[in-house]
């Protein structure tokens, strides 16, 4: 990756921090330093100023930092040397009167020692609390960033046709799921976004089932949540229901329901729209069903390095799409004791509407599977 993205980023907000009257923020979320610095490692924070940036990590990281990003400067720590003394070093120097921290990826625990280090500064160091700044940032994708969103797609696509066609009533939960992961490793990936769900039968009544020992069987249907993440660390999220026997009616009945929901809210997606005005295009439908109680998520997320990321899909979410954010969209109906049904695809947020980057296929009679 060109390094001159890493700096573009960090000046956007360098710029939005002025603006907020921050002379300098400590990031200390993790998939965030890694979005202004390309760095890939963990336990490093960086501190981002007017006139300068300092990666602040330790000496397992020396090597991979000179690689990944050298055109920054970098303080790094020995292990006699804890972090928020580190900090208090590189911020004391800098002597910018206010430091603020990333308080959502902060805890109180860290904040008081690193406050407590600086307590001696001169001039004074005043740490502030600041939101989800950079989050907000990275809700916008550039091209490279879709580039890799798509590349997740097509290596998370691959897997589930090929785990498709191997699917078999013998097989339990667990390893339907770890065969999609090793499939979409075959395919590119790095490894999954997340720990594929595979839910069979009743199970799928469960949002966030794990996979365990529960055998496909004569059950009827499996609904399986996947995804990849590229070497690039980007991530896909898709859901699909595999029919593989006979369903009760009532369970092709809510997926037709949960289709036209996913349908409508899909079609609201465009830049000015809120995000609450889609996640409610897709609830009414649900809602107008009858359904309405049975659906208790909001209705998508934002992908990218994180596979939860902004922005959001809620009934209280506040703010708009813009091009280049990408967001799921994944209503769902879950039955308890009957099994549930949830769609789920990934879409882009263009100039002039919306791209659908997944492409299952996803009418009911495209879920039906052979099995043996
Ligand atoms: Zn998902
Ligand atoms: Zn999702």
């Amino acid at each position: 990756m060109p390094q001159s993205r890493f700096a573009r980023r960090r000046r956007k907000l360098l710029a939005r921090l002025k603006k907020l009257g921050i002379p300098a923020l400590l990031v200390t979320n993790e998939s965030n330093v890694t979005w202004l610095t390309g760095f890939t490692g963990d336990s490093s924070y960086l501190l981002l100023g007017h006139g300068f940036g300092v990666l602040i990590s330790d000496t397992r990281y020396t090597v991979q930092i000179a690689e990944e990003c050298p055109d920054l400067d970098v303080e790094i720590r020995d292990s006699r040397q804890p972090m928020h003394q580190a900090v208090a070093r590189v911020v004391s120097t800098a002597r910018t009167g206010q430091l603020g921290i990333e308080s959502h990826s902060t805890s109180v625990a860290s904040w008081e020692k690193i406050e407590e280090a600086v307590s001696g500064s001169h001039p004074p160091l005043e740490l502030v609390a600041v939101g989800m700044v950079v989050n907000e940032l990275r809700a916008i994708k550039d091209a490279d960033e879709i580039a890799e969103i798509r590349k997740a797609v097509v290596q998370a696509q691959r897997g589930f046709a090929a785990v498709s066609s191997v699917i078999s009533s013998e097989m339990s939960e667990l390893q339907v799921a770890h065969e999609l992961e090793h499939l979409m490793r075959r395919f590119g990936a790095e490894g999954p976004a997340f720990e594929p769900i595979v839910a069979v039968g009743a199970r799928a009544a469960l949002p966030h089932a794990r996979p365990g020992s529960t055998r496909i069987g004569d059950s009827g249907f499996v609904l399986v949540d996947w995804g990849a993440r590229t070497t690039g660390g980007y991530r896909s999220d898709l859901t699909r229901l595999l029919v593989t026997g006979k369903i009760p009616p009532k369970l092709e009945e809510i997926y037709g329901v949960v289709l036209s929901a996913q349908l409508r809210g899909i079609k609201a997606i465009r830049p000015g729209a809120t995000l609450k005005s889609v996640d409610t295009a897709a609830r009414r439908v649900i809602e107008n069903a009858g359904f309405g109680k049975f659906f208790g998520h909001g209705l998508g997320h934002g992908i990218g390095l994180d596979i939860h990321e902004e922005p959001r899909f809620s009934p209280v979410a506040q703010g708009v799409l813009e091009p280049g954010m990408v967001i799921t969209v994944e209503p769902g109906i879950y039955l308890p004791g009957r099994g549930g049904v949830r769609i789920e695809d990934d879409v882009l947020v263009t100039r002039d509407g919306h791209e659908v980057l997944t492409s299952v296929p996803k009418r009911f009679e495209d879920s039906v599977v052979e099995i043996g």
